[in-house]
């Protein structure tokens, strides 16, 4: 089932590529070149089949993750982590929300309104009706998440919003802390970090995967993508901004079109 579903996640990120998707805001960065702080801020919006303990528990390990905070009981190692904007070395936290939606109707209706760089929306469900956890596109702000992967145990929520915030995945093997961005069944990582550490053809465990330096570069040439903005003191990005359309905030007509009857048309 996980490798089934992984290949579903994979089909369905390479096709929003392929087929030219743009991005949409999921994300604002807030730089602080004087504190030298870099804030990672996104709301989580979920609705389907909604666990509340279990949202919960995903969202605080996102958040965990994404400022280089381990979130097992036996991790204790924090990761320093720094975006490089302007020469500046920013040190990384993430500020994530999370909110309830009612319904699959109340959903719709948020997306449609959405004016805010920020909102992501989540369909979560026990299992696969539709698609496996994935993201809409590179930088959708739709994300749909299955319990069955071990959501609140895991580090897909985590994952997911690496797409969200145009995060591809890693292809090359590595040594050291698997990346977040790791897919489900990539074999080329340190024995040590793999579902059977005994097993030279055994995968991932998507589990151990954390937010790394190497992340943070990634990151930073998305960051380069959009402009830095400024609203008095602050200065931020917003990773999606669509500069063609101008249509910052909203759940775009793409988005309706492709993913609207897989995400909002079963209640
Ligand atoms: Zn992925």
């Amino acid at each position: 089932m996980k490798n089934r579903s992984f290949l579903f996640s994979v089909a369905f990120v390479m096709l929003s590529v392929f087929s030219g998707g743009k991005a949409f805001a999921t994300a604002r960065i807030i730089l602080n070149f004087k504190d030298e702080t870099a804030t990672i801020r996104a709301n989580f919006n979920f609705f389907g089949e909604i666990r509340e303990d279990d949202l919960k528990k995903a969202t605080d390990t996102a958040q965990k993750l994404w400022s280089g905070l381990p979130y097992l009981e036996n991790d204790h190692e924090v990761i320093p982590l720094e975006l490089i904007v302007r020469g500046y070395h920013l040190k990384v936290k993430a500020e994530l929300q999370m909110n309830i939606l009612p319904s699959v109707a109340a959903a719709k209706e948020h997306a449609m309104k959405n004016q805010s760089p920020m909102n992501n929306y989540i369909r979560v469900e026990q299992t696969n009706k539709e698609f496996a956890s994935a993201t809409g596109s590179l930088g959708a702000n739709a994300i749909h998440i299955l319990y069955q992967d071990d959501l609140a145990g895991s580090t897909t929520l985590a994952h997911e919003f690496g797409h969200s915030m145009q995060l591809d995945h890693i292809q090359q093997a590595f040594t050291g802390i698997p990346r977040i961005m790791i897919e489900r069944s990539f074999p080329a990582v340190e024995q040590k970090y793999k579902y059977n550490p005994e097993d030279p053809n055994s995968t991932i465990n998507p589990r151990l995967r954390r937010v790394t330096q190497a992340d943070m570069y990634d990151l930073a040439s998305v960051i380069k993508k959009w402009p830095i903005e400024k609203e008095g003191d602050v200065e931020y990005v917003d990773i999606g901004w669509n500069t063609a359309t101008k249509d910052k905030f909203l759940f775009r007509e793409k988005m309706k079109r492709s993913f609207a009857e897989k995400w909002f048309g079963n209640d």
